[in-house]
């Protein structure tokens, strides 16, 4: 088996409306789409389908919604079969109100989510992968779960988030540590720099982090990657988006698809920048393309 993604599973809800409501108001629903989410739960589902062996790593409750989550990731061939049941609270869910600004605004709703402590990331779950991907800002379980990566030799990936952004360059430094890939978005990467420009953000970062590769990506402007040596900058695809949503798992999924075929910086960041293009030509955030589909949109 290939890889063990750790972090969070949603059930997301999309809206779409043509104004917001106010107080008190009751504003009519144009349209309505549901689908699986959560970051850990989307890179799980994007890798399986890149031709990696997967099992997620995460947490539900004991409700509907959690057992339809869990049939859906079992149908791409994701290995559940240690996600946590919590008891006495919801499986996560994010609505998401899509409105004709383009702005996106949404509400989360962690739920069991949180329910996944430390203590569930037993040695056991991981013997036998070659990697970890940590879809998760949540320091403790990133510590215990790069312990454990020690322990049974396998390389790590980290994809924190705005909530681990949000931490401050000290602790991000001391967490990161070591790890074998870090990847953050634009907005991220600029938010630990305490930077307005993205350029000296990355530059900055990849000088503060010590980490083997360091990816940002650029949204259409692609991606930039420091693997101590050099920073290559690839450009994006240039295509109608439609639906951005999950972009950033799929790419990370590609990327370590490739991290784990031994490819050089450039072919990683091409091949995940080419699966990153074809997911955003589709709505949903699972609409991540097969190995095959790559290939041939690279040829
Ligand atoms: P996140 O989804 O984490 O915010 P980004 O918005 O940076 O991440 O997108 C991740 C990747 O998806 C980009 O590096 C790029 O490869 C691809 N991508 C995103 N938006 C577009 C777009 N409009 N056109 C082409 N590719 C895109």
């Amino acid at each position: 088996m290939d890889v063990v993604s750790v972090g969070n599973l949603n059930f997301d809800i999309y809206l779409k409306v043509s104004e917001l409501p106010g107080p008190d108001e009751n504003v009519e629903v144009l349209d309505l789409y549901t689908g699986g989410g959560g970051s850990a739960a989307n890179f799980s589902v994007a890798a399986a389908r890149l031709g990696l062996g997967v099992r997620f790593i995460g947490a539900v409750g004991e409700d509907p919604l959690g057992e339809l989550s869990l049939r859906e990731l079992r149908s791409e061939g994701v290995d559940v079969s240690y996600v946590k049941r919590v008891a006495g609270v919801r499986s996560g869910v994010v609505i998401v109100l899509v409105h004709p600004d383009g702005v996106k605004r949404m509400l989360s709703y962690r739920g069991a989510n949180l329910g996944l402590s430390p203590a569930d990331l037993t040695i056991e779950k991981f013997r036998g992968f070659r990697h970890i991907h940590l879809a998760t800002g949540r320091t403790e379980l990133i510590l215990k779960a790069k312990e454990i990566a020690k322990e049974i030799g396998a390389t790590v990936s980290l994809d924190g988030g705005t909530a681990l952004a949000k931490k401050g360059l000290d602790i991000v430094k001391a967490v990161v540590n070591g790890i074998d890939i870090v990847f953050m978005n634009q907005v991220e990467a600029k938010l630990l720099a305490n930077s307005h420009d993205h350029k000296t953000a990355v530059e900055k970062l990849a000088k503060e982090l010590s980490v083997r590769e360091l990816v940002v990506t650029l949204g259409p402007r692609g991606a930039v990657a420091f693997d101590g040596r050099r920073l290559l900058h690839v450009d994006a695809f240039k295509l109608d988006a439609v639906d951005t949503t999950g972009a950033g798992d799929c790419f990370a999924a590609a990327y370590v698809a490739m991290y784990l075929r031994g490819r050089d910086l450039y072919e990683k960041l091409l091949f995940a920048n080419a699966a990153a293009a074809i997911k955003v030509t589709r709505p949903g955030a699972r609409s991540s393309p097969r190995y095959s589909e790559v290939v041939a949109f690279l040829e």
